[in-house]
């Protein structure tokens, strides 16, 4: 077993330039989330010309890949998960790169390019390594990660089914970490987050005489800095957890009390029992501001997703997996939380799984612009380093 996982090592060197190449590719024509058409097309054929099983229109334009392993062993054997989101962003690249994107206002900010490249490759290392493993492995491509509603269109589409999934794997690729390192660990990695609204009623009237109005503006102000309080004195101080107004509007001239205000915000949390407690106190906070200034309040959550929760075990699989790749000294251990979310967290919920970090930032050579910035850039040996730690975990997983 030993000489087959030293063999991998020079399997993925092998394969490293076309890796770069096929996310250069990609880089080039990005797509939006749930228009990856041209995207989906070409990871379907690259999965067949692998000699995978290629499944199209999964959720809407995500692929799903399926390899048997040959490798003699009692029954169908296990399934393993693998999934790679495939989306762009609505955004201007920044870059004198060759490879940059090709289409105006549309970009892989956030390194999903390199996902791809790392599933297609993984794909193909996978099939002519087809007899050493046991059970099944399903890639899934999803779409619209970004959004957050591809990962819930492919459940719903029977993603985990047939043949029925036992774990998940998934990777970031992530500037924030150095390229080299791999960031594991068991229990919460991304936050939840949840998006809200809150309509403020008062009653408008002019800004000189606010006796005779209720001014929506007032409330709206003390109702932000009321909901402060939620993570300050509800939320235990070992719990880290957020909450944002990025966006208020309301009032049409400076001298008019207006009538209403809207705000919208996002909620944070690592765990399942805090982030329900934001959802439903946020609500009753506002609404007893509101009552107490004489103003109406409307709120509603207008979408979410769960925390990225990782299984011990799992998380146990890539940390070994990740130290063959890079060694213990690259693999921190401690806390890995990140301060955003993804919906592989709706993945996770299904099954047993482990979504990890792979370093991409290089400060000294520039690479540093944050995930959907005009100027994101990883530094590609991130994408070896991925590529040989997700096929490492997953020849682990279903070793005959
Ligand atoms: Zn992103
Ligand atoms: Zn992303």
């Amino acid at each position: 077993m030993a000489e087959t996982l030293d063999s991998i090592t020079k399997d993925v060197a092998a394969r490293e330039e076309r890796l770069i190449t096929l996310r250069r590719a990609f880089h080039q024509r990005p797509e939006l989330s749930f228009e990856e058409r041209e995207t989906a097309a070409e990871i379907a054929r690259v999965l067949r010309e692998a000699g995978w099983e290629a499944r199209e229109g999964v959720g809407g334009t995500g692929v799903v890949g399926l390899l048997r392993g040959e490798a003699p062993g009692e029954g169908p054997g296990r399934t393993l998960l693998v999934r790679a989101d495939i989306d762009a962003l609505p955004l201007q690249e920044e870059s004198d790169h060759p490879w940059r994107s090709r289409r105006d206002g549309v970009m892989h900010a956030c390194g999903h390019d390199g996902h791809i490249a790392i599933g297609l490759i993984l794909a193909e290392l996978l099939a002519a390594r087809r007899g050493e493993f046991h059970g099944t492995v399903k890639l899934a491509f999803q779409p619209a990660e970004e959004r957050i509603g591809g990962a819930l269109a492919m459940l719903a589409d029977g993603v985990m089914r047939d043949p029925d999934v036992d774990a998940t794997l998934g990777l970031h690729l992530w500037t924030p970490v150095p390229v080299g390192q791999v960031s594991v660990a068991a229990g919460p990695v991304f936050s939840s987050a949840d998006e809200v609204f809150l309509r403020v009623r008062g009653r408008g009237g002019h800004g000189a005489m606010p006796h005779l109005a209720v001014d929506p503006v007032v409330v709206a102000a003390q109702i932000v800095v009321a909901l402060q309080t939620l993570v300050a004195r509800e939320i235990s101080p070992f719990h880290p957890a957020v909450v944002s107004f990025g966006l208020v509007r309301g009032g049409g001239a400076f001298n008019v009390i207006a009538d209403a205000v809207e705000l919208r915000g996002t909620l944070r949390a690592y765990s399942q029992a805090d982030r329900e407690s934001l959802r439903r106190r946020v609500g009753e906070v506002a609404r007893g501001v509101a009552e107490a200034m004489r103003a109406h309040v409307g709120y509603e959550i207008l979408g979410g997703c769960p925390a990225c929760v990782n299984d011990a075990g799992m998380a146990e699989l890539v940390r070994r997996a990740a130290v063959a790749t890079v060694g213990e000294a690259n693999v921190p251990g401690g806390d890995q939380r990140q301060a955003a979310s993804d919906d592989m967290a709706y993945l996770l919920e299904q099954a047993p799984g482990c979504y990890f970090f792979v370093g991409a930032g290089d400060a000294a050579r520039g690479i540093d612009a944050p995930h959907h910035s005009p100027r994101f850039d990883i530094a590609e040996e991130s994408l070896a380093v991925g590529l040989e730690t997700l096929a490492r975990a997953t020849l682990d997983y279903l070793r005959p």
